[in-house]
């Protein structure tokens, strides 16, 4: 899918799609209380209550910037906790390519935090060696999310840090960013903690128009009904619940087209004592 944005195009690109079995991050979604939300259906749930999510990125390209918003799983990856995110032969690269970005004119990575499913394109496997897989961009992460990873030896969060992370910073192409940061004349970036400590969102603005790139505030658009349906893989729930309360207010009944890490399109518009999307 496709939005413009003023002069600012973003294109979606589609890893993974699934439909039912990720009620585990989400544990109060069941098919039930999707059901009762007819609005999601049927672009974000189906007729049985089964939750649709996906994994993917976002090209933002501007008039003078090409920029990737989070990258996914990538290929080749192993040590992952979920069984099909091992070894992936996607065709993301390809897709980009196909679309007139060839992974060299992409000038600016931004990963909205630091999770397995938001970096792993950051490298690909060369010759048994993960080199960066946009090796002309800068890739722009949070300083506080970088910071997390020295807090505490965790196996699996080395690995992702071991194969995604420290070969971009080897190869000195990483700016370290704080809320605030300008990253072009349309884009800049916002604090929007929860998730993780130091999740950021991405603030899109052309001619009178916007787009907000908000990551994993919310995995999935039921959590706009029950703001506090925190993911059971949140750092901080009620951190998380009270972003969801703070930039869904402020964004309700605005024309600002709304895009997670795992969902996309729509205007937020207010509901009942919450919010739901217009798609
Ligand atoms: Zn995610």
């Amino acid at each position: 899918m496709k939005w413009q944005v003023g002069r600012v195009t973003i294109t979606q690109f589609i890893e993974i799609e699934t439909i039912g079995g990720k009620e585990y991050i989400l544990p109060q979604a069941t098919p039930e209380a999707l059901r009762r939300l007819e609005w999601l259906r049927p672009q974000f749930a189906d007729d049985d209550g089964r939750i649709k999510m996906s994994i993917h990125s976002f090209l933002v390209e501007t008039p003078t910037r090409r920029i990737i918003v989070d990258t996914g799983i990538g290929n080749d990856k192993q040590n992952r906790r979920i069984p099909g995110w091992n070894g992936r032969n996607g065709p993301f690269l390809r897709d980009l390519a196909a679309a007139g970005c060839p992974a060299e004119t992409i000038d600016t990575v931004l990963c909205t935090h630091l999770d397995v499913d938001h970096v792993g394109w950051n490298t690909t496997l060369a010759g048994g060696r993960w080199i960066p897989t946009f090796p002309r961009a800068r890739y722009l992460m949070g300083r506080t999310e970088f910071e997390r990873y020295d807090e505490k030896p965790n196996p699996s969060r080395d690995a992702i840090f071991d194969d995604s992370i420290r070969p971009v910073t080897d190869a000195e192409l990483v700016d370290l960013v704080d809320p605030g940061h300008q990253v072009c004349e349309e884009v800049s970036l916002i604090a929007t903690p929860g998730h993780s400590p130091g999740h950021l969102s991405a603030e899109v603005e052309s001619q009178g128009q916007q787009a907000l790139l908000v990551g994993d505030v919310a995995h999935h658009p039921c959590q706009l009904a029950h703001l506090d349906w925190s993911s059971t893989i949140d750092y901080d729930p009620a951190q998380s619940t009270r972003t969801r309360h703070d930039l869904f207010g402020r964004l309700a009944g605005t024309p600002t087209i709304i895009l997670g890490g795992h969902f996309v399109g729509g205007t937020i518009v207010r509901e009942d004592n919450a919010f739901r999307l217009a798609v």
